[in-house]
Parts: C-alpha cells; sequence; structure tokens
C-alpha cells in the first residue's frame, strides 16, 4: 500500500479533505481494522466561551455510541477524566483524561494517576497564585483540573492580553516544576513529564493490545495538544483535523486528513462505522 500518512507538517488546506476525497481516506485505512482516538473539545462538541457549555448533541453520542458497539474507541481530552466521561456519557468507553495523563479503561485499573498525585500541592499552590494575578483582568478565566490548571484568554481584551501574559509569567517563574501547553486562547499548565497525547495513544495501542499490522491507529483532534498525537502516527495511521483552512491560514498540522466542522467529524464517524 503506498504510504499517505509520513508527510510532516503542512498547511492545513494543503491536507486532504476525508469527507470530498472518501475513496483516498478509505484507501489510507488499507482494509485494516480502525482503533478510534477521539479528542472532545472542538472535535465532538463545538469550542464553546465557557468549558461547562461543551455539550454533546445526542446524535453525536448516538454515532459514538454505535460505533464504540463495532470498533476500539478512546476519548483523548485535556480535560479532567471524570468531566469527560460525564459529558460523553458513553460508559462503555475508554477515557485518557488531562492530556492522556489519566487513563480508564472499562473493567481495569485506572493508570497513571499515582504519578501525577505528588504533584497535586504545587498545582494548588499556583492556582491560587493564578487567581490573585488573573482574577483582577477582565475576561481571565482560571480552571483548576485536577492534574493541570488552565488560564483561558477567550474572553481577555487584545488590551489587556500584554498584562495577562505578564501575570502568567510571572506565576510561571516560581513554579518550575510545571510547564506551559498552548491551547485554543489557553495555557495549559502541567507537571513536567515527558507525556502528551501521542505518547498516551501509543501506549493505549499496546495496552489494549491493538499493535498489530491488522489494526490501523486513527486519531481525530483539533487543537495544537493533538499534534502531538497526528505526529506520533505518521507513517503508521491515520488522523483527522477538524480545522477550517479559511479561518486560519497560517495553521499547520501533521494531520492525514481534514475535515471542516465537527458536523463533518461525526459524518465521517457515521460513514465510516460498519
Ligand atoms: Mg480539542
Amino acid at each position: 500500500m503506498a504510504d499517505t500518512t509520513a508527510r510532516g507538517l503542512r498547511l492545513v488546506a494543503d491536507v486532504p479533505a476525508a469527507l470530498a476525497d472518501y475513496d483516498a481516506y478509505t484507501a489510507a485505512l488499507g482494509g485494516r481494522t480502525p482503533a478510534i482516538f477521539l479528542d472532545y473539545d472542538g472535535t465532538l462538541t463545538p469550542i464553546v466561551s465557557r468549558p461547562e457549555l461543551a455539550v454533546m448533541s445526542d446524535e453525536s453520542r448516538a454515532t459514538v455510541d454505535a460505533l464504540a458497539k463495532k470498533l476500539p474507541v478512546a476519548v483523548v481530552s485535556g480535560r479532567d477524566r471524570p468531566d469527560v466521561e460525564k459529558l460523553v456519557g458513553i460508559e462503555s468507553l475508554i477515557f485518557a483524561g488531562s492530556h492522556g495523563f489519566d487513563i480508564h479503561v472499562p473493567g481495569r485499573e485506572a493508570i497513571g494517576s499515582d504519578v501525577i498525585e505528588k504533584y497535586t500541592p504545587v498545582l494548588d499552590k499556583v492556582d491560587a497564585r493564578l487567581h490573585e494575578v488573573l482574577d483582577p483582568i477582565p475576561g481571565a478565566l482560571v480552571e483548576r483540573k485536577r492534574f493541570s490548571i488552565a488560564a483561558h484568554y477567550r474572553l481577555v481584551s487584545d488590551e489587556d492580553y500584554p498584562r495577562f501574559r505578564a501575570a502568567l509569567d510571572e506565576v510561571e517563574a516560581e513554579a518550575p516544576d510545571l510547564k506551559e501547553k498552548l491551547g485554543k486562547k489557553v495555557f495549559e499548565l502541567q507537571p513536567k513529564i515527558d507525556w502528551d497525547k501521542g505518547k498516551c495513544v501509543l501506549h493505549l495501542l499496546q495496552v489494549l493490545g491493538l499493535e498489530g499490522d491488522e489494526y490501523v491507529p486513527m486519531f481525530f483532534g483539533d487543537d495544537v495538544t493533538d499534534e502531538d498525537a497526528f505526529r506520533e502516527l505518521q507513517g503508521r495511521g491515520v488522523s483527522v483535523i477538524c480545522a477550517d483552512p479559511a479561518a486560519d491560514l497560517e495553521r499547520k498540522t501533521y494531520a492525514t486528513f481534514r475535515v471542516d466542522t465537527v458536523d463533518d467529524v461525526i459524518g465521517l464517524l457515521r460513514r465510516m462505522t460498519p
């Protein structure tokens, strides 16, 4: 089979559209069984101004549920695992929360949580400091998660942004055990551990016994943090970015295919359900 996956970074506009070119998409799967990894926000639900408003439609839920009855399906999200489990509401799925730090496979013990627990005191301290420096800035939103802290600036004005960034820098300088990860209008501070969504996917493939040639690992995502998974799957799996090339002309990706909207993600998943 021709290798359609090892292409490196390219502009989103140059990535083939999975629905428009469904034959090429099917060819890339090569008759193998998809092992499907899904991001949540911006992939299964549209991006919203406040994280608690990102609710999955009944139709999307039914599509993912039907797919999971036929194929291995995992949700890999930046959210806390209990949070995303509740939002998706399909108990049979595999869930990885906190960018893959916190993994749960139905019927098994959670993986990885103990490594992270030791960071809780550091995160508590930084959370308090972030509230101190960011709460006075209009629109700034500090979101404490179990294994990270998100500083959202979607609602911060351009005028206030330099103040937001400076305040964040000040706190980060005090917290050498944490690293900053960029998302969509959000900076996320997480433990400085060599772990990301890509490593999480490789780990899950191994744990779930999905490493054989009969499987094709697939990752669906929209954000910068999903690029770690797209990159890991280069030459090995097939990835799909949910991004409208017209909305961000500069955006580059490692993804194999693209779709423009969340509705198209759901449409694609429905179309590939056996
Ligand atoms: Mg996302």
